[in-house]
């Protein structure tokens, strides 16, 4: 394969020899979490940086060539430069490690992983939310751990959404085009030297995709993008946006995904021992290894059994609309021709996606994925019940605790979640025993040794990560205002007004109704005395994306809006505009508590929470998803959703103002003479101590390493 400096060295010819790693290293999303290598760009120029958005192939791109002078200049620069371009050297050329111990003999067998979203950095918009996030952590982790692995996804050039709040407090969707070229992407060449384009086989009329790829550490991302000239030009927009609203756009987006995408590994020459899908979207692969292997000579049974046996499926959510369900004749319009090259016909065709206790509906995809996978798992315990009373009627001889769907829970990079500067402070004390602790951070035992930080030290820290979030909050509250005309409404409705040394909730995550954003608000009366208290007042901050077809999302973020204007809240609720992956950072380390409310069991998993705990945020949530297994009585606050319908809303935000006015408050507000709330920050050192390990992404790829991989190569061997 060519390496992408064969198309980049002309791009950068102000960039001198002697700092030519930087291109390398601004091309790698390594540099995003090692804060060591985010630095070497910064200090070339702090301003450019800024402005880049802490895109360093921007920044590389757009910078006078006076500042890379001005730092070849710098000894002290040159320094780091090579210390931490031979670190990086090493990483990358490091194939020993955790993997290569314990599996030996798999080393050279990448698994394919497929899915719609990845969450990376904010440079590039190929996510919603959660789902794209766990994808993102789980490339970084599996990179860092030596788990040879090779990943499959679109080049969004739209991205998602990029919020834009009226002054009414409705959601507005700005279109903003990505620029391939100032992205951390790079396109993957031909023999020729042209960017790869592939053909999805088989599939009527013909729909062609070029290669792009990312690189996220060790792991190759590579992405399929549709806006060539080679389709039509309806085709062109498949790969524009996340999660098409109409069917038809959607069902093509899963076709180039899942067939285009394992075509494209195909024309780059990559084997794979197995595929690992992560949710239903990119199902269709499972087809196109059924297809491969027909193709090669093999009987259909024989083709499904295999691919059977070396797949695994992660589902993740329990909310209906998010299994895709597609009409027959619409899939006949593009798979009429590709059944036959499977050795099949109409019926067997739609029996693999046929759901037993929902006939006649179409193809459903999760079915499909579930039929076509020997082992496929949940996110989170509790979600591994509610997936197997949810898909029971698949397995109609068994009951519904032998249900074959088994859980692993989500967890998170610790690298790229966990603030620099309270790194520095954890490792502080952990070195003294372990030196090498980063290594075992999914080890539970490290972590007691939080106990050992004064809780000065930590306090100060979190008041020092708070503060950040409040500057980064009225920065953009500035910069806006350069550009827009705002009314003073939209000033405090959007955070101008919050003050950091009062109790501040965050609330952020996608506006789905079922996330119930405006819970809080139920009791408005009551709401307001909480918040306006003179001696122990509270704030909240809310940030989150309704999907752009969600009025209902729209409606309830707009609710939102207004409420925070009004002068009875007292200027006491925030809302910051389009969240995304550098807002999330802010919000998790800075706030003092997270707040999380859907309607139980919704709530597949949730990782924010335990973003926020890893820095000391304390959770107050519902319990539900990874707050069941999280929650110990002692490290946040948890109440019980009430399961009626007609009432669960009253009870729950009685629950939730019970615990803010009992609990939660009082303990904040409690500082002994020396000015630290001593009774919080023990709860802040036992939220630390009991999620830290548990919900890392370390533990969570170990565990789907452990169980899953080793039979699913066996399973590729014994053909
Ligand atoms: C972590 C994260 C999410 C997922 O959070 P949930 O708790 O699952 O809602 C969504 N968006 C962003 C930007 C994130 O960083």
């Amino acid at each position: 394969m060519a390496d992408h400096k064969d198309g980049l060295a002309d791009r950068f010819p102000h960039v001198p020899e002697r700092l030519s790693g930087l291109v390398d290293l601004a091309y790698n999303l390594w540099w995003s979490w090692h804060p060591e290598a985010r630095v070497l760009f910064k200090q070339i120029n702090q301003q450019a940086w800024k402005k880049s958005l802490h895109n360093p192939v921007k920044m590389l791109r757009d910078i006078p060539p006076e500042y890379l002078d001005g730092v070849l200049a710098n000894p002290a620069y040159l320094r780091r430069y090579d210390i931490i371009m031979n670190r990086f050297s090493r990483y990358m050329a490091n194939h020993s490690g955790w993997f290569s111990e314990h599996y030996p003999k798999e080393k050279s067998q990448p698994i394919a992983y497929f899915s719609a979203e990845y969450g990376l950095h904010h440079s590039l918009p190929f996510y919603a939310g959660g789902l794209g996030f766990l994808a993102g952590d789980h490339l970084k982790e599996c990179s860092d751990l030596g788990v040879p692995l090779v990943a499959v996804g679109f080049m969004y050039s739209e991205g998602y959404l990029h919020q834009h709040i009226r002054p009414d407090g409705w959601q507005d969707n700005i279109t903003e085009v990505l620029d391939r070229d100032a992205a951390p992407i790079t396109r993957v060449l031909n023999a020729a030297g042209n960017q790869m384009v592939i053909q999805v086989p088989f599939i009527e009329p013909r729909m062609y995709a070029a290669a792009w790829k990312v690189n996220v550490g060790k792991i190759p991302l590579f992405l399929l993008d549709t806006d060539i000239a080679e389709n039509l030009p309806e085709n062109r927009t498949i790969s524009h946006r996340l999660y098409a609203e109409q069917t038809a756009q959607r069902l093509k987006q899963e076709i180039v995904l899942g067939i285009g995408g394992r075509k494209m590994l195909a024309e780059l020459g990559i084997g794979f021992a197995a595929v690992h899908l992560n949710e239903g979207h990119p199902a269709f692969a499972l087809l196109e290894g059924i297809r491969e292997r027909v193709a090669a000579g093999m009987t259909f049974p024989d083709a499904m059994e295999q691919v059977k046996r070396t797949s695994v499926f992660t589902t993740h959510t329990p909310v209906p609309a998010g299994n895709d369900i597609f009409p027959r004749d619409l899939m006949n319009t593009y798979f009429s021709s590709y059944y036959g090259q499977m050795g099949i016909d109409a019926e067997t065709f739609f029996g693999l996606g046929h759901h037993p206790c929902d006939e006649g509906t179409g193809f459903n995809m999760t079915a499909f994925a579930l039929r076509l996978t020997q082992y496929h798992n949940a996110v989170s315990k509790k979600h591994g019940t509610v997936a197997r009373a949810m898909w029971h009627c698949m397995w109609p001889g068994t009951s519904e605790q032998e249900v074959p769907i088994d859980h692993i829970t989500n967890g998170v990079h610790l690298p790229t979640w966990l603030n620099p500067r309270m790194e520095t402070l954890y490792s502080d004390y952990f070195r003294c025993v372990d030196p090498l602790w980063h290594e075992d951070h999914d080890n539970p035992e490290i972590w007691q040794m939080i106990e050992e930080i004064p809780d000065k030290k930590l306090w100060e820290m979190h008041l020092w990560l708070k503060q950040k979030l409040f500057n980064r909050i009225r920065e953009r509250k500035r910069i806006k205002w350069g550009s827009q005309l705002n009314e003073p409404g939209n000033l405090v409705a959007e955070g101008l007004m919050l003050n950091p040394s009062v109790l501040t909730i965050g609330f952020a995550r996608r506006f789905s109704s079922y996330k119930r954003a405006d819970l809080i608000f139920h009791d408005r009366t009551r709401l307001k005395r909480i918040l306006t208290n003179p001696w122990r007042p509270v704030q909240i901050i809310f940030a989150g994306k309704a999907h752009p077809a969600d009025n209902e999302g729209k409606e309830i973020l707009q609710r939102i809006y207004e409420f925070a204007q009004q002068p009875e809240f007292g200027g006491r609720i925030g809302f910051v505009e389009d969240y995304g992956e550098q807002m999330a950072q802010y919000l998790v380390h800075g706030v003092d508590v997270w707040m999380n409310n859907p309607v139980p069991p919704m709530e597949a998993c949730g990782t924010s929470g335990m973003k926020a705990s890893l820095n000391g945020v304390l959770n107050l949530s519902i319990l539900d998803g990874w707050w069941i297994e999280g929650y110990q009585g002692k490290n946040g606050w948890a109440f019980e959703g009430d399961p009626s319908q007609e009432t669960r809303d009253a009870s729950d935000s009685t629950a939730l103002y019970n615990l803010l006015e009992k609990e939660v408050m009082p303990l904040y507000y409690s500082a002994s003479m020396d000015g630290i709330p001593h009774g919080w920050v023990k709860m802040m050192k036992e939220s630390i101590k009991s999620t830290s390990a548990a919900f890392s992404a370390r533990r969570m790829v170990k565990e789907y390493v452990t169980r899953y991989y080793p039979t699913l190569v066996a399973g590729a061997q014994d053909r």
